[in-house]
C-alpha cells in the first residue's frame, strides 16, 4: 500500500528541479490505515515557494485513488530528511563492502559488466557475491549456469534464511529464482519490492569482501527502495559510447548523489567502447562514437573507470555460464584493471 502511494506520488514534479518528488527524496513518511492515507512530505528549504502547490496535488492525487478514505498531507520544511538505518544483516558473518552496479538504461551490458566484474574481484582472491535485483531481466542466473535453482529455506536461531546459489565460488541470489520470465511484468512494483527486501535481509551470504548488487536500469522508486534497505559503499555506473545512453548516465549519477542518498559514485565503465574484428586484431572500430562517457565522466567529476570493447566471446561467455573474465585473456585484462580501480575507489570513499 505504502508502495502504491509513492508510486502515484512520483507523477508529481517540482517545478524547479524537475524531478519527482518521491525520486528527490521529498517523502518523510507514508501510512495507510482505517480508511486514512497519511502522507508527510518534508521540503529542505522553508517557505518552499512549491510547497503547497504540491501538498494540493498530493491531496488530490490521493483522494482520486483512495476514494472514501481520509487523506492528510503534512508539510514539514527545514533540513533533510534522515537517511533510513541500513538494516543489512547476515547470519554467518559480514559483507565487508556492497558495490551497486547502475545504468541509465537497459541493454547497455550492465549485468555482463556485473559478472565479469565479480569473477575478477573472485580473481583477486577476494570473496564475492552478487544481489541480482534487475526485477525487469534477472540475467545473473543464466550468466553462471544456475537457472532454476530454487533456493533453500533453512531456520537458523530461530530466523529463516535463504541459500543462495554458487558458482565460480561466487554468491549469487537473483530475483530471477523467485520469478518466472513469464511473471517478470507482474512483479514490478511492490511485489517485487518485498520480494528483494526478502532477498536482502533473508540470504545467507556468509562473509563476503564484495557484494555486487545489479540493480534494475534507470532511476526510480525500485532503486529508491533498494538504496534505502541495502548499505551500499559506492555505485559503479555503465555504459555505451551512445550519446542517449550517456545523458541517461547522468540522470544515474545524480540519484546517487542526490542530498538525500548520499552515495558516492566510484566511477563510470564504458562498455561496448569499441570493435574489433578477429581477422583484423589491430584496428579499432569505434562504432557508436568514441570518448563519450570518459567526457561524462570527468564534466560530473566521477572517475572514470575503463572501457571494454565489443568482444564476440564476452556475449558468448555470458550465454555458456561462464563469464569471458574467466576465459579470455584480454578480457580478463580488462576487467582486472577496471576491478582494481574500483577497489581503490570503494577504498577511498570507505563509509
Ligand atoms: P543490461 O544488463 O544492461 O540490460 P546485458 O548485460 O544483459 O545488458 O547485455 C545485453 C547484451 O549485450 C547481452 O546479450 C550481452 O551478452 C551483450 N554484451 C554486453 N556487453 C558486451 C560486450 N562488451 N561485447 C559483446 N557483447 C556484449
Amino acid at each position: 500500500m505504502e508502495e502504491k502511494i509513492k508510486q502515484l506520488l512520483t507523477a508529481i514534479v517540482h517545478p524547479e528541479t524537475g524531478q519527482d518528488i518521491v525520486t528527490s527524496g521529498f517523502i518523510e513518511h507514508t501510512a495507510a490505515a482505517a480508511g486514512k492515507v497519511t502522507v508527510v512530505l518534508r521540503f529542505a528549504k522553508t517557505r518552499d515557494p512549491f510547497a503547497l502547490k504540491i501538498k494540493k496535488q498530493a491531496e488530490e492525487l490521493l483522494q482520486e485513488a483512495f476514494p472514501g478514505s481520509e487523506v492528510l498531507v503534512v508539510i514539514k520544511e527545514g533540513g533533510a530528511a534522515p537517511r533510513p538505518e541500513p538494516k543489512l544483516k547476515t547470519t554467518t558473518g559480514g559483507i565487508a563492502h556492497v558495490i551497486a552496479v547502475a545504468s541509465g538504461k537497459g541493454g547497455v551490458g550492465k549485468s555482463t559488466v556485473t559478472a565479469n566484474l565479480a569473477v575478477a574481484l573472485r580473481n583477486m582472491g577476494y570473496r564475492v557475491g552478487i544481489l541480482d535485483a534487475d526485477i525487469y531481466g534477472p540475467s545473473q542466473p543464466k550468466m553462471f549456469g544456475v537457472e532454476g535453482y530454487l533456493p533453500e529455506a533453512v531456520q537458523e536461531d530461530g530466523e529463516d534464511r535463504i541459500i543462495p546459489a554458487r558458482s565460480m565460488e561466487i554468491e549469487l541470489m537473483s530475483i530471477g529464482f523467485f520469478i518466472k520470465p513469464t511473471d517478470a511484468l507482474l512483479w514490478r512494483g511492490a511485489m517485487a519490492v518485498s520480494a528483494l527486501k526478502q532477498m536482502i535481509h533473508q540470504t545467507r551470504w556468509g562473509t563476503l569482501d564484495f557484494l555486487l548488487a545489479d540493480l534494475p536500469p534507470g532511476t526510480g522508486d525500485v532503486h529508491l527502495s533498494i538504496i534505502g534497505e541495502l548499505k551500499i559503499d559506492a555505485a559503479v555506473i555503465v555504459s555505451t559510447p551512445q550519446q542517449v545512453a550517456v545523458a541517461d548516465v547522468v540522470r544515474g549519477v545524480e540519484m546517487f548523489r542526490n542530498e538525500h542518498v548520499g552515495i558516492p559514485v566510484a566511477g563510470v565503465i564504458e562498455n561496448m567502447a569499441w570493435f574489433t574484428p578477429a581477422e583484423l586484431p589491430d584496428n579499432r572500430y569505434y562504432l557508436f562514437g568514441r570518448g563519450g562517457a570518459r567526457a561524462m565522466a570527468e564534466k560530473s567529476g566521477v572517475p572514470f573507470l575503463g572501457e571494454i570493447p565489443i568482444v564476440q566471446s564476452i556475449m558468448e561467455g555470458s550465454d555458456a555460464g561462464c563469464p569471458a573474465a574467466s576465459t579470455h585473456p584480454m578480457v580478463e585484462k580488462s576487467y582486472r584493471e577496471i576491478a582494481e580501480k574500483v577497489v581503490e575507489q570503494v577504498m577511498k570513499n570507505g563509509r
